[in-house]
């Protein structure tokens, strides 16, 4: 038997690992190594922070998706090229013999682009984060209500978002939705108290899209009260506040960073070419000079034959790339000559909160409700699995009459308690 090994289960990877299976001769295992045993859908974290959504909805089973693949949920550390082998652990170490290698392992948030970032700003990068980031707001509103100092009340609901694309965007719309939804359950805190502030350091929102949703994401924002502070660096963050490169300073109770992407520690292996921190491989998604080594997704820089440019780092394109990938390896398997890499995207999509979403599909622009509807369907569309898509909806259509679920999800464990022994009890 002969093993291909991918290395990363999430959209790339898990993509990879279902669709090439059916095209393998029988001769061939497929190992999915992943540190999650789920895919994470990504582009609807933000409705996790803003309790849209429930963070199982989101996340789906490898084991359900790549039903062939040998899944095995463990860290990769190390790869020794030349004995052609992955070194791992879980609770255990472990090693993994591989004809043919794929990196999928995606990027990591990068906690240190600023001084004080990775000890007083929230990153958003796993679902942990996303709930994290919910418990936070809900402990600030619960904090707020009950201070009696009415300047310290307006710092707890004081929320600043750093980065104005599409994940930032994103969250600020889903804080302000869910603040303004809350604060009727908060006696003492006063809706113009609870702010939302996002900084970027560009001219205008959402760099990713035209410039005229951008503008209109911004005036909507400012619509609703959410402080947008374009052309705004971040130079530090502090405790309870940012302080920016014109020596300003914007306080707030929960700073929340968007920012910011790193490779994993394991791809920083000298035998792989890279470059700005990413695998760097032709055409065809094979690493350059390397034999049998492929990479995609977010960890990889892979040329766009369509436009000769690298492809950016989207769920789109990783998903992309991995159907193109299976019929690559498929071929190269066989001896048979790869294809390059060539796609033409279908456009980009953000929702803005409060029912409302741009987007950019080939040349047509589309923004408010109608935007927002095309935005749902086309997730609900994308989610993995028959099960998550019904489940999404459901959610969505019972968010549309019910008020947000401000329940603190405490994640407290029973802790040993030594005077127990000591207490008689009938345990009949
Ligand atoms: C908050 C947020 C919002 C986003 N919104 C959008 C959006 O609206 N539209 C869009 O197109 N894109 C969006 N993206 C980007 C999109 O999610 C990524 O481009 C996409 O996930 C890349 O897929 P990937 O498979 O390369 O990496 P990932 O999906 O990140 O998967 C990487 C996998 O590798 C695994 N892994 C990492 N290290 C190891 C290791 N050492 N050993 C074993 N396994 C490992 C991880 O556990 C994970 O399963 C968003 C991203 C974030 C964080």
């Amino acid at each position: 038997m002969k093993n291909l090994v991918i290395i990363g289960g999430g959209f790339a990877g898990a993509t990879l690992a279902k669709k090439v299976q059916c095209r393998l001769p029988p001769e061939w295992n497929i190992y999915l190594l992943s540190e999650t045993n789920f895919v994470t859908y990504y582009p609807l974290l933000p409705e996790v922070v803003g309790a849209s959504v429930l963070p199982g909805h989101i996340q789906a089973p490898l084991r359900q998706i790549a039903r062939h693949a040998r899944i095995r949920m463990v860290k990769v550390d190390n790869i020794d090229f030349e004995q052609k082998k992955v070194f791992y652990h879980n609770n255990e170490a472990g090693e993994l013999p591989f004809d043919q290698l794929v990196f999928a392992a995606g990027v990591r948030a990068n906690t240190n682009m600023m001084p004080g970032m990775q000890e007083y700003a929230l990153p958003l990068k796993t679902v942990g984060d996303a709930l994290y980031i919910r418990n936070q707001m809900i402990d600030r509103m619960e904090q707020a209500t009950i201070h009696p100092e009415p300047y310290h009340r307006k710092h707890l609901t004081t929320f600043i978002v750093i980065g104005g694309g599409f994940s930032g965007v994103e969250t600020a719309g889903e804080l302000d939705d869910f603040l303004k939804a809350a604060v009727h359950y908060y006696k003492n805190v006063r809706l113009e108290d609870c702010r939302v502030i996002l900084l970027h350091s560009g001219d205008r929102l959402l760099p990713e899209i035209s410039e005229k949703l951008g503008r209109k994401t911004e005036r909507e924002f400012k619509k609703r009260h959410i402080e947008v502070r374009l052309n705004t660096r971040a130079l530090r963050i502090e405790a309870d506040r940012v302080i920016l490169d014109n020596g300003e300073a914007i306080t707030a109770g929960t700073i929340i960073c968007t920012i910011g992407t790193l490779p994993h520690g394991f791809i920083q292996n000298d035998a792989l070419p890279r470059e700005r921190g990413k695998i760097k491989t032709q055409g065809d998604m094979s690493v350059t000079g390397m034999n049998g080594i492929w990479a995609l997704g977010d960890c990889a820089l892979v040329p766009n034959a369509r436009d000769g440019k690298f492809c950016p780092a989207t769920a789109q394109f990783a998903d992309r790339q991995a159907r193109f990938l299976a019929k690559n390896i498929a071929a190269s398997v066989r001896g048979k000559t790869t294809r390059n890499f060539s796609f033409r995207p279908i456009g980009l999509m953000a929702s803005t909160g409060h029912n409302k979403a741009v987007a950019e599909i080939y040349c047509f622009r589309i923004s408010g409700l109608v935007g927002f509807l095309l935005w749902r369907a086309a997730y609900l569309i994308k989610v993995p699995t028959l099960a998550r898509k019904v489940r999404l909806y459901l959610e969505w259509t019972w968010a549309m009459f019910f008020p947000p679920d401000i329940a603190h999800l405490g994640f407290k464990r029973t802790e040993p308690d030594a005077t127990a022994s000591n207490i008689e009890v009938d345990n009949h």
